[in-house]
């Protein structure tokens, strides 16, 4: 089949480290971690461990980067698709392709098989109007027996994400699916400044930078928009032909951003 990509791992350095904020987020999957480490630990004594893991919050707020920082932790490999891949698909190769992804996973195991915009191709069945989603649900229906057809004991583990959770197929929530449910929202005002760490460290600061304030000044930033906002600034601050990003490049690469944040999200703190 000319369609048939290789599915292969991508290789994933990133921690825990590198995901700021999320505490929440990070301590639920901690297990998943410990899991993957050493699954027989877990195998023999026939613990069960959720076999699909949802990740549910707005764009930009660190979904893939947290998936990947799980692998990294555990020393896994990690497969990654964008559920909207299964839609440009050719007729009838989206499901022989989740087959072929879910062997691939399993010969693989442990690791981790990561669908990021799972509502792509997860919407409730029989929802469409004047029909025409058989493709889709084809694609859907395999997932759903995939997820059924290995034992909650084989390291595999899948994390999807979205922020539709509410258009989601009830039938993939259920139980020995993608039972495990997490929130990640947009960072508080402590996340800010945890993120915009992160990202500082790549670049150089002036003494006279206090990210405290850019913290307090960037309510309803997303950790995307935030890495994005040091990065602008450190582009300002080339353009000005500075040496180092001075408070100044901050505010300006703040007013540059906001424009593009819708007005609701800023007010939601
Ligand atoms: P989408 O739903 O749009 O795929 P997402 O929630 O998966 O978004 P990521 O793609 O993980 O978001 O985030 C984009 C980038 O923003 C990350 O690669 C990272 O550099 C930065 N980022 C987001 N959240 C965090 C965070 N909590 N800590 C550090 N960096 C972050």
């Amino acid at each position: 089949k000319s369609q048939a990509k290789k599915f292969t791992p991508s290789e994933t350095q990133t921690t825990f480290d590198d995901v700021a904020g999320m505490d929440h987020a990070k301590k639920e999957l901690q297990e998943v971690v410990e899991f993957l480490k050493e699954p027989s630990k877990f195998q023999r004594l026939g613990a069960e461990i959720p076999k699909g893991v949802l990740l549910m919050g707005p764009p930009g707020t660190g979904k893939t980067l947290v998936a990947r920082a799980v692998a990294g932790e555990a020393g896994v490999p990690f497969y990654s698709i964008n559920g909207s891949e299964f839609i440009q698909m050719f007729v009838g190769v989206g499901a022989s392709r989740v087959r072929d992804m879910f062997k691939t996973a399993k010969e693989s195991a442990p690791c981790i098989l990561f669908i990021d915009e799972i509502d792509a191709v997860g919407r409730v069945r029989g929802a469409g109007v004047g029909g025409g989603h058989d493709e889709r649900e084809q694609t859907l229906n395999q997932i759903l027996s995939e997820m059924d057809g290995f034992e909650s004991t084989m390291a595999v583990i899948v994390i999807a994400a979205t922020n539709r959770p509410d258009v989601l197929d009830p039938a993939l929530l259920r139980p020995g699916r993608f039972d495990r449910h997490v929130a990640v929202d947009r960072p508080s005002r402590e996340g800010r400044l945890g993120i915009l760490k992160v990202h500082a460290r790549k670049v150089k600061l002036a003494e006279g930078v206090k990210l405290e304030e850019v913290a307090n000044s960037t309510i309803g930033f997303s950790g995307a928009e935030l890495k994005n906002l040091v990065n602008e600034a450190a582009l300002h601050a080339a353009r000005e032909g500075k040496t180092e990003i001075e408070m100044e490049d901050f505010d300006s690469a703040r007013d540059k951003i906001m424009m593009g944040v819708p007005r609701e999200d800023i007010m939601n703190e």
